[in-house]
C-alpha cells in the first residue's frame, strides 16, 4: 500500500481568528516552493488542513522538506479511502502490512467527523482492531505504547488513515507577519536572529555595512553566503550591501575615541531605517544578547536605539551565547559565521568603548557632523543583490511564484 498524500495540521494556526486565510495562503505558497522539485504533487487547503497529493512523487523526500516549512505543527503520510467499511477493512490491512514487523504492538485510534457514519469510535477501534487481529498472526495490542498506531478518521468527504505522525518546524508561515530588516554582520549572532524571526513567521531582508577596502570582497562573500543559507528557509533573500567607508572614516575623525563605536551604531541603525521605509518594512532586527559586548548593555541600547521609534526585534536578547551557536550549528550558519574575515566594526573598534554612553553627549558630538547627506548617499548607493539557494535546483518554476 502506497501513501497517496500527505496530511498536514497547522497547530498554532487554528487560533488565528480572521487572519487564518491569509495563514493558509502563505503556508501553502511557502509549501508550493519547497516542492517545486516535485512538479506532479499538488496542494489542497482547507481552513483546518492541509493536503498534498503524492501522484506518484516520493513521499519520503517529501517528508523530509516538509520538516522544515514553518507554520506547519504536525504532518502524516496519509491514505484516502472511501467511507464503506469493507473497502476500509481491507485498506486498513494493506497500510498495516506494509508496516508491520513480527514483534510489534499495535492499537487502533478512531475518530468520526463525520457523525452519520455507522460506526461510534469505539465501535471504529474494535472493528478494525479485530480485522487486524484475524488476518495476522501473532500480533499484539499495546494500548499505552503501541509500535503502530493505526489512525482512522472518519470525515464527511472520506476516512483518512495514518500511522506516522511527524513533528513539523512550528511557528508561523514565513511573510504572514510581515517584512523586517534584518542587520547582517558576518558574526555568529545575527543570522540566528534572522532564521528565529522568519520562525515567527516574519519576511526577512538582509542590510549588510561594508567599508572597503579596510573590509575585504571575501568578508562581503562570506555575508553573501550568510544570507544564501538563510535564502535555503525562505526560498530567497534580498541582501542591501551599504557602503560605509566614508560615513566610519569620518566619524574616526570628528568623535572621541571613546564615543565612535556608539555613533557608529546610531548611523547604521539610522540607515537601515532609511532602507526600511523604501522597501516597505515595518521592524528591524539585531543579532544582540543583552550584556554581550560593549554596544549591547542596556545603556548603550537606549542611546543607539534613541535614533529610530520602529520596533528593534533583538530575538537573542536572553539567550546565552552557547545556546545561539547551538542553533548556529543547526541551521548551518556557524561554519560560514567562524570565517576570520574582518567586519567593519571590529576594524575600527576602539581600545576602549563606552558601556554607558549617554544621550546628551552623543548628540552633542553628532551636532558638529552633517550626516543627512552622508545617509542619503549611502542609500542611493547600496547595492541590491537578490540571491536564491543553490543546494535546490529548477529555479524556473521558483521564478513562476513571483
Ligand atoms: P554578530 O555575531 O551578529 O556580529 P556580535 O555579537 O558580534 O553580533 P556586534 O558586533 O556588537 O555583536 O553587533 C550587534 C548587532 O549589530 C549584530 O548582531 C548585527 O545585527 C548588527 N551589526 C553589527 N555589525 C554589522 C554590519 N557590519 N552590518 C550589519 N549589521 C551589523
Ligand atoms: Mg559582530
Amino acid at each position: 500500500m502506497n501513501y497517496d498524500r500527505i496530511l498536514i495540521r497547522y497547530g498554532e494556526l487554528t487560533t488565528k481568528g480572521r487572519n487564518r486565510n491569509k495563514f493558509v495562503e502563505k503556508l501553502k505558497m511557502n509549501i508550493k516552493r519547497e516542492l517545486r522539485d516535485f512538479p506532479n504533487a499538488k496542494i489542497e487547503a482547507s481552513r483546518d488542513r492541509m493536503y498534498v497529493l503524492l501522484n506518484g512523487e516520493n513521499s519520503e523526500e517529501i517528508i523530509s522538506r516538509l520538516k522544515g516549512v514553518f507554520g506547519i505543527q504536525s504532518f502524516s503520510p496519509a491514505v484516502k479511502v472511501e467511507k464503506d467499511i469493507e473497502v476500509m477493512k481491507e485498506a486498513v490491512l494493506d497500510l498495516f502490512k506494509s508496516l508491520y514487523k513480527p514483534g510489534k504492538t499495535f492499537k487502533v485510534t478512531g475518530k468520526r467527523a463525520d457523525k452519520t457514519f455507522p460506526l461510534n469510535t469505539d465501535e471504529i477501534n474494535n472493528t478494525f482492531g479485530a480485522h487486524l487481529l484475524k488476518n495476522i498472526d501473532g500480533l499484539k495490542v499495546d494500548v499505552k505504547n503501541p509500535d503502530i498506531n493505526m489512525q482512522i478518521e472518519v470525515r464527511k468527504e472520506a476516512a483518512y488513515l495514518t500511522c506516522e505522525n511527524f513533528r513539523g518546524a512550528g511557528g508561523l508561515p514565513i511573510g504572514s507577519s510581515g517584512k523586517a530588516m534584518l542587520m547582517l554582520s558576518g558574526g555568529i549572532d545575527s543570522p540566528v536572529a534572522g532564521y528565529l524571526s522568519m520562525k515567527r513567521g516574519l519576511e526577512v531582508e538582509a542590510v549588510h555595512f561594508h567599508s572597503p577596502p579596510f573590509t575585504s570582497e571575501r568578508s562581503k562573500q562570506k555575508v553573501i553566503d550568510l544570507a544564501e543559507k538563510l535564502s535555503e528557509v525562505s526560498g530567497f533573500m534580498t541582501l542591501y550591501v551599504v557602503p560605509f567607508t566614508e560615513i566610519q572614516q569620518l566619524i574616526q575623525k570628528k568623535v572621541p575615541d571613546n564615543y565612535t563605536m556608539t555613533v557608529t551604531r546610531r548611523l547604521m541603525l539610522r540607515i537601515t531605517d532609511e532602507l526600511r521605509k523604501k522597501y516597505n518594512g515595518l521592524a528591524i532586527i539585531t543579532g544582540e544578547s543583552l550584556g554581550q559586548v560593549a554596544s549591547q548593555t542596556l545603556e548603550s541600547m537606549y542611546t543607539i536605539n534613541e535614533v529610530t521609534n520602529t520596533p528593534v526585534l533583538r530575538p537573542l536578547i536572553a539567550m546565552d551565547k552557547t545556546e545561539i551557536i547551538g542553533i548556529s550549528r543547526e541551521i548551518g550558519t556557524h561554519d560560514i559565521s567562524i570565517r576570520p574575515y574582518e567586519d567593519c566594526c571590529t576594524v575600527f573598534v576602539p581600545s576602549s568603548p563606552k558601556t554607558n554612553p549617554r544621550r546628551d553627549k552623543v548628540n552633542h558630538f553628532e551636532s558638529y557632523i552633517d550626516f543627512e547627506p552622508l545617509i542619503e548617499k549611502a542609500v542611493n548607493q547600496t547595492e541590491v543583490i537578490h540571491i536564491k539557494p543553490q543546494a535546490k535546483k529548477a529555479e524556473e518554476s521558483f521564478d513562476e511564484l513571483f
